[in-house]
């Protein structure tokens, strides 16, 4: 749990000298963070102190939380802002192919105005037999692209003996939905300095994504962009349901970034100018988006990939959303 507390540092360390706290200091104020069991050897002396602001029991997380940081959180990528004034786009296909359909998309993507690449070496399908990424290969394919067109790159990690190799070659590290909870992962991340575009899981409440990125802020990497990508509910029209309504409620949480992916929601290509332009109107600091140069031979995901003249329509429709909000691409 968190307690807010005026700021009386004396009085403070004297109240909490018998428990195991966190202590950060926020606007003024003092923040600390307990255990829920320990609250009652504090309590007695905490309502006398006269100190308490602020007690909230069911937050258990706190890095994400806008009690530990008021004002937004800007991640840098290479000169790309994000959480920011500007709307960022990150396109490309699902899974890298090949040397000549991942180069010809990076071109239409940077033509396009977008500003960091996609695309997954490692893929982590539902069936065993479905292509499940290049792999290896797929991420030197990439290294040499990012290389050629001077173009940021996220990628998808799905082990943690690969974080050395990400870190290394990769901009943006992509938590997909299906490790949001792979925990190990998210300590070991946490000790990395890269950038972290952390997915919502399929199942998953905001809280929890909130608490997925706990993991990773308190082990000492505090660049999160968070991701709503949709959820499981009983709609059967749609791949998953994006939930519009995760993007003020963890604005509102949070100040972390957290951008759209239309892509993995929708399950199809027509609906992904629709769902983006909501996704801006809403708050959301920009989308992911899967482009491919022939979405209909894709090796994954090609039924809710958008082609590069689709790409670029997008673009001039979520121009007019983000003006229409303040904001601009
Ligand atoms: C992806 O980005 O290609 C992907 C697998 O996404 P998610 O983890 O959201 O399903
Ligand atoms: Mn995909």
């Amino acid at each position: 749990m968190l307690l807010v507390l005026k700021k009386n540092v004396e009085e403070v360390n004297r109240i909490f000298k018998k428990i195991k706290i966190n202590k950060f200091e926020n606007n003024g104020k003092i923040i600390i963070q307990i255990k829920n069991d320990d609250f009652a050897i504090v309590e007695k002396d905490i309502l006398k102190s006269n100190l308490l602001e602020k007690i909230t029991r069911e937050q258990e997380y706190l890095k994400p939380s806008r009690i530990y940081k008021n004002e937004n959180t800007i991640i840098d990528i290479k000169g790309t802002q994000i959480g920011g004034k500007k709307i960022i786009v990150i396109a490309g296909p699902c899974a890298v192919e090949s040397k000549q359909q991942l180069l010809q998309t990076a071109e239409g993507v940077i033509k396009s105005g977008a500003n960091i690449l996609r695309a997954g070496a490692f893929k982590p399908r539902t069936s065993p037999y479905d292509f499940q990424g290049l792999g290896y290969k797929g991420i030197e394919l990439i290294k040499e692209v990012k290389e050629k067109l001077k173009i940021p790159v996220t990628t998808e990690i799905v082990s943690v003996k690969d974080i050395e190799l990400y870190e290394r070659e990769i901009d943006v590290i992509q938590v997909g939905a299906r490790n949001m909870q792979n925990f190990e992962l998210l300590k070991e991340l946490g000790k990395t300095g890269k950038p972290i575009l952390l997915k919502r899981g399929i199942a998953s409440t905001i809280d929890e994504l909130l608490m997925a990125a706990e993991y990773i802020m308190t082990n000492g990497n505090e660049n999160i962009i968070l991701c709503e990508r949709g959820i499981r509910t009983y709609e059967r029209d749609t791949r998953f349901t994006l939930d519009i309504s995760a993007i003020p409620i963890i604005k509102k949480k949070s100040h972390l970034p957290i951008i759209v992916d239309p892509s993995h929601a929708a399950g199809q290509r027509e609906l992904i100018i629709p769902l983006s332009k909501a996704a801006i109107a809403a708050g959301a600091d920009g989308i992911i988006v899967e482009t491919h140069i022939k979405p209909n031979k894709a090796l994954c995901d090609g039924k809710q990939s958008i082609d590069l003249n689709t790409l670029k329509k997008l673009m001039q429709e979520i121009e007019n959303i983000a003006r229409a909000v303040g904001r601009s691409l």
